[in-house]
């Protein structure tokens, strides 16, 4: 307490024995140097308070007529102030004594009994009643502060997770996108190939056999890259459970993927002096459910990987096996291999170690593929023998092939179609395409143009693209089927429609097709619209 053994403390009282007496015995005291300030009136006594620095006050509860002790205890509590406060009062005043205590005063003295030892007394009582009120202050200010700072690393623990869910999100899409990308470009490869092939050596298109199989092939990359597309909406909607997927031979599929990258193995690397083998082990496997597109995608990724991995040529071996309940699809190579490090990370997507030339998303896109068939993928590879990479997907049971299905009559006479599409290149494909299957067939270049012509002549079935300008697909849909409501009507949508991703079904059309547009996928489509309005 030796902080406080000298005290400034302040005295109320109006009455000048009284006051002399108070001052008489603080200044006895040993145990504290009290320096005390005297005032009579309320007014002084508010003055003072309001200046002074105070550790006690002592206030006689008896104050001239109107204001009393407890009026000013009542004030200065008022002010929140923690300066203790000690009561003067005589006998017979006790009740108003408890009162002043009850109003936050520390303790009450009667002046009768007054004398230095019990100023003293009342004195270490308050002081400690003070010092221990402002110790659980102190403690409840600082568990006020530990909260707060609780609470803002709280808030900041919050901050991050939602910053690195964000973070993962975008990961997510980039990869997603890029993968997208990837597969996309290495369909447009075949594509590009072999058209260059065809370009360079004209006299190639003499070999109709050949030249058909190119186109074939041409076929396939660019409906694997619509099947990219495709995917591309099942970020937007969700998927469907197992959407797509068909009994796939692993052994067709192999074939495929190597005739679909010919063009890199073979004509390239001929035209670098060097020369890549490629042998094929197929033994007789059952079918595995996948989806095409996305198996013809892991394994171009593998034969490019294994190309690259042979810059001084070699040979590449792919293999299927059964293996209990499973089929083994290996690609093997004699190229450079893996160091244990890139081994580690090859999988990781944006893993590459051939600087400026890969992406690194060829085996993380192939890992996804692997995935979502239900696979595994492994890898083994030495550095300066070459890599095999093993894939195991769970094979299925080949179903009875449901033989082609009985063809109703309808379609197959000849009719009469309309077809409106604002494209000149689709709108001659659809031309094309329905002529060959023996349809006259009736174009218009717009919605507008297209109605003219509904109204005009006599169609069987309509064909309108979605979204043109003006007068969109669903408007006409909405008039002819305001019209004539049985007339079946197909609407064909782009890319751009299912990139909006609203999911919702005209309800003017008889059935929605997407572009690109196949001559199978048209005649399944006529096939259902004219069964059902039969
Ligand atoms: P990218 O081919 O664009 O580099 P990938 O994801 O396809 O990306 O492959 C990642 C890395 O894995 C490659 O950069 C390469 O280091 C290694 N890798 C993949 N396949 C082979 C292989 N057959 N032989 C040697 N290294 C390979
Ligand atoms: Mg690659």
């Amino acid at each position: 307490m030796s902080e406080l053994s000298n005290l400034r403390i302040l005295l109320v009282e109006d009455d000048p024995d009284d006051a002399f007496a108070f001052r008489r015995y603080a200044a006895a005291s040993e145990a504290y140097r009290m320096e005390v300030d005297h005032v009579s009136t309320p007014e002084q006594a508010h003055n003072r308070l309001g200046g002074g620095q105070y550790d006690l006050a002592f206030l006689d509860l008896r104050l001239g007529e109107a204001v009393t002790g407890l009026d000013i205890l009542n004030d200065i509590k008022a002010t929140g102030t923690h300066l203790p406060i000690i009561l003067l009062t005589g006998t017979g005043n006790e009740e108003a004594a408890v009162q002043a205590m009850k109003r936050g005063a520390t303790d009450y003295l009667i002046k009768e009994s007054f004398n230095c030892e019990v100023l003293e007394r009342s004195v270490r009582h308050a002081l400690e009643q003070y010092r221990s009120a402002m110790e659980r202050r102190r403690a409840q200010e600082e568990l006020k502060e530990t909260n707060r700072s609780l609470q803002e690393a709280l808030e900041e623990l919050r901050r991050t997770q939602d910053q690195l869910i964000y973070q993962e999100r975008q990961r997510a899409l980039v990869q997603l996108a890029s993968g997208i990308a990837h597969d996309f470009n290495n369909a447009l490869s075949s594509i590009l190939g072999f058209t260059d092939l065809l370009l360079q050596k004209p006299e190639m298109l003499d070999d109709r056999q050949r030249v058909t199989r190119y186109l074939e092939l041409m076929r396939t990359a660019a409906s694997d890259a619509a099947a990219v597309v495709r995917r591309m909406r099942q970020f937007y909607r969700p998927c469907q459970e197992n959407e797509a997927f068909s009994s796939l031979s692993p052994n067709a599929l192999v074939q495929e993927a190597i005739s679909l990258t010919e063009p890199r193995w073979k004509e390239d690397a001929a035209g670098q002096g060097i020369q890549i083998k490629v042998e094929t082990h197929l033994e007789n496997v059952p079918f595995v459910a996948g989806n095409e597109a996305e198996l013809h995608a892991m394994l171009t990724n593998l034969i490019f990987n294994s190309v690259e991995a042979m810059p001084e040529g070699g040979t590449m071996t792919l293999r299927t096996r059964s293996e209990e309940g499973e089929v083994l699809l290996e690609v093997s190579d004699t190229g450079v291999g893996m160091s244990e490090e890139v081994r580690k990370h090859c999988l990781d997507p944006f893993f590459t170690s051939k600087s400026a030339d890969g992406t690194g998303l060829g085996l993380s896109v192939v890992q996804g593929i692997v995935r979502r068939h239900n696979g595994t993928i492994e890898i083994e590879s030495e550095q300066g023998r070459g890599t095999t990479v093993r894939i195991r997907l769970p094979s299925k049971e080949a179903e009875p092939q449901a033989g082609a299905p009985a063809q109703p009559e309808a379609w197959q006479r000849t009719l009469s179609v309309l077809v409106v599409e604002d494209q000149h290149g689709p709108r001659e494909l659809l031309r094309e395409y329905l002529k060959t299957d023996g349809h006259k067939v009736e174009t218009a270049a717009d919605g507008a143009e297209g109605l003219r012509k509904f109204r005009a002549g006599w169609f069987d079935l309509v064909i309108t693209d979605r979204a043109m300008p003006e007068f969109s697909g669903d408007q006409l849909a909405a008039i002819i089927k305001n019209e004539v409501p049985k007339k079946p009507v197909i609407l064909l949508t782009g890319f751009g429609d299912m990139m909006e991703a609203a999911g919702e079904e005209p309800a003017a059309v008889d059935l929605v097709l997407s572009k690109p547009v196949t001559l199978d996928r048209l005649r399944e489509a006529m096939r259902t619209v004219l069964a059902s309005g039969q």
